[in-house]
């Protein structure tokens, strides 16, 4: 499926037009009819594959198609309104402060023209900028696990809301020991399996710990994608 017979909103669409790519990625072209579909998935994916645009766009258009429709609402903090906590729509958590960076550079792209505000934090610089964008208002969250466990349990974001839940390079966060943090995330706020969210797994290889991380965070009808 290219992004044009995807059924994409039309605000999203534009979007993507404005990247020029000249044609879908393989991944891209099998992940966009599976996730417009609400399927969970794991895909074997590896960095330059185009695999963020695979899972940005199909998540936003659904969202934002929603948000038109007055089905599904972004909350905003009122003027004065001291206690907020901001509860995302869209949660991406990744490994390093780079790729964070990247993917919400690219999320910014593709909400363009959209009501959803993409927000990013990672670990290894001062929270209190990143606490101010929060509160700003925050439809998507790119996060590093540590920092955002941190900002979870300092109660500045709720996953009561989140829809949508990935986890990208999936192998590289383990092997940088974030199993504990992930396995937190996905499990205290019921994130894994559950009927009303859609969970994405991507990464560059397969081992048997992603295998069985797999099985635990995705519903028994996930598609794979090798
Ligand atoms: P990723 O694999 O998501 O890290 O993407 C790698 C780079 O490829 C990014 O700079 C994207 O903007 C770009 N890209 C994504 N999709 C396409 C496409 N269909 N054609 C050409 N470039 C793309």
């Amino acid at each position: 499926v290219s992004f044009d017979d995807a059924g994409l909103d039309s605000v999203v669409l534009e979007n993507v037009k404005r990247m020029e790519f000249p044609e879908p990625t393989p991944i891209q072209r099998n992940a966009l009819p599976i996730l417009m579909q609400n399927y969970d998935l794991m895909a074997c994916a590896q960095t330059g594959s185009g695999k963020t645009a695979a899972f940005l766009v199909p998540t936003i258009s659904k969202l934002v198609s929603k948000i038109f429709k007055g089905q599904l609402a972004t909350i905003r903090r009122r003027p004065g309104q001291a206690a907020w906590k901001a509860t995302p729509l869209v949660l991406i958590i990744l490994p390093t402060r780079e790729l964070a960076i990247q993917i919400f550079e690219e999320a910014r792209r593709f909400t363009y023209m959209t009501p959803l505000r993409p927000v990013v934090i990672y670990g290894g610089a001062e929270s209190r900028v990143q606490k101010e964008q929060i509160q700003k208002g925050c439809d998507i969250l790119v996060a590093t696990p540590g920092r955002l466990k941190d900002m979870v349990e300092r109660g500045i974001v709720s996953l009561a809301r989140v829809r949508v839940a990935i986890l990208d390079e999936a192998d590289r966060m383990l092997d940088m020991g974030f199993e504990p943090q992930i396995r937190q995330i996905m499990m205290s706020s019921d994130l894994a399996r559950d009927e009303g969210r859609q969970t994405l797994m991507f990464s560059a290889t397969f081992p048997r710990d992603i295998q069985t991380l797999a099985r635990e965070f995705l519903k028994e009808d996930f598609c794979r994608l090798r």
